[in-house]
């Protein structure tokens, strides 16, 4: 017998989370109405999906086009076209001009865990090196990958081996304990240290990050940091893999993050906005890695679906042709002026603000000397969001990061007013937590 999630009233599992219990109806742009008709501006966008915001008619029109033709045949079966132009599009787009190949799945998971599948054939070698805060996907070695115990990986081991973790290079809770206005990137050591303390470079498949944290909270990578894991992979021959599956398609300001350090990754991961919603997400790098592997050793019966190719090229062609990574750069200046105004408002809660481009992350903690997070102001300042109709998440190890994925076609006054509403909850949220501090 089913039983029922937290709200009561479905199949679905309660370890299903959900921002809230009300019901998206219907979409478009940068709006999103639920069943009882009331509307939100979405800083949410489907977790960093929808850089073209809901329902692009160029999209839609695109995916109509193609339900009227094909739907599925699995590529494995018998191949179709748009898989090999969305490829040869990725190959394009993505950096390094040497030869490469494309492989098409369904998540950010999946392509995490064929980036790393292809890493070790390539090197016959076993080990990997992430990093503290990092998410990669909550299938079992992605989750082996990712960092956050409270909700994602609590009783879901044993995780596999051979994967070693050094901190990730987050200034504000820099991990060698210097300020990034005079630290000269020290981090950078501890990836030689875990040469020499964890795993023997010979041993070493590959070094996987994501550019910027998303779900670990929005703290950025310092550039000579991700050029010193480019010639860490160099020296001792692994793959330097790039998981920009929330970074990329023009959020950050470029089409790839990585891309603003100038290094070439060996293997790119990418999905969310690759499609605007429709499920797909692709593993881009060095052909060689690619061509020694069996025939058969890669696949599955439904990437690169022909409607997620057709999505994936007419949102390409928006992101490309719209210039959305330029305008993501604009939108992020308007979102950082206003947010560092709420810092002079607020300087004990507020304590980092940060991020590339438009994929701004605020730190909530309870006194900037300390820096204690304060994951109760950041709920509270998201579940007040909605009651402003905005649609806001949360992040970080601890839960005490706000950060915005607005779409980057929202238009200027759609983003104000987005703004002059999450400025609204965060007083009703910072309000609330007086209260609570009254009465205790
Ligand atoms: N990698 C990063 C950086 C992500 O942000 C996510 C999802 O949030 C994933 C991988 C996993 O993607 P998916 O949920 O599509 O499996």
């Amino acid at each position: 017998m089913s039983r029922p999630n937290h709200n009561g009233k479905t199949g679905v599992p309660r370890a299903l989370a959900t921002l809230t219990d009300r019901l998206a109806a219907h979409a478009e742009g940068a709006w999103v109405t639920d069943t009882a008709g009331r509307t939100y501006l979405d800083f949410a966008t489907g977790i960093g999906t929808l850089a073209t915001g809901h329902r692009h008619p160029k999209v839609l029109a695109a995916v109509r086009r193609q339900l009227d033709r094909l739907v599925h045949t699995c590529y494995s079966v018998m191949p179709y076209e748009s898989y090999q132009e969305l490829v040869g599009r990725l190959i394009d787009l993505t950096p390094g001009s040497f030869p490469k190949r494309g492989l098409l799945l369904n998540s950010g998971a999946e392509a995490v865990e064929n980036a790393l599948k292809i890493a070790r054939a390539a090197t016959g070698r076993p080990a990997v090196l992430c990093f503290e805060g990092a998410f990669h996907g909550r299938t079992l070695l992605a989750l082996g990958l990712t960092s956050k115990t409270s909700t994602y990986k609590r009783g879901f081991g044993p995780y596999p081996g051979e994967i070693y973790r050094v901190p990730y290079p987050y200034c504000y809770r820099c991990p060698v304990g210097r300020e990034p206005a005079t630290c000269s990137v020290d981090c950078r050591r501890l990836l030689e240290e875990a040469l020499a303390t964890h795993v023997d470079g010979r041993a070493l498949a590959a070094v996987l990050i994501e550019p910027q944290l998303g779900e670990g909270g929005g703290a950025v990578a310092p550039f000579p940091f991700l050029q010193a894991i480019r010639e860490l992979c160099d020296r001792t021959g692994a793959v330097m893999v790039v998981d920009e599956v929330q970074t990329g398609f023009g959020r950050t300001g470029s089409l790839f993050a990585v891309e603003q350090a100038g290094v070439e990754p060996d293997l790119m991961v990418m999905a969310k906005s690759l499609a605007s919603g429709f499920p797909i997400s692709a593993v881009v790098g060095r052909a060689e890695l690619f061509d020694g592997i069996q025939v058969g050793g890669l696949g599955g019966t439904y990437g690169g679906n022909p409607v997620s190719c057709a999505a994936a090229l007419a949102t390409l062609e928006v992101i490309v042709g719209q210039r959305l990574p330029e305008r993501a750069r604009r939108l992020g200046a308007v979102m950082r002026r206003r947010m560092q105004l709420w810092q002079e408002r607020y300087p004990e809660y507020l304590g980092d603000l940060r991020g590339l481009g438009a994929m701004l992350a605020l730190e909530v903690v309870s006194d900037r000397q300390t820096r204690r997070p304060l994951p109760a102001l950041a709920r509270a300042w998201s579940q007040a969001c909605l009651d402003e109709g905005l649609l806001l998440l949360t992040a970080g190890v601890h839960g005490n990061v706000v950060r915005v994925l607005i779409p980057l076609i929202i238009s200027d006054a759609d983003l104000n007013e987005g703004l002059e509403r999450m400025e609204r909850a965060l007083e009703t949220a910072v309000a609330s937590l007086a209260r609570v501090e009254e009465t205790t």
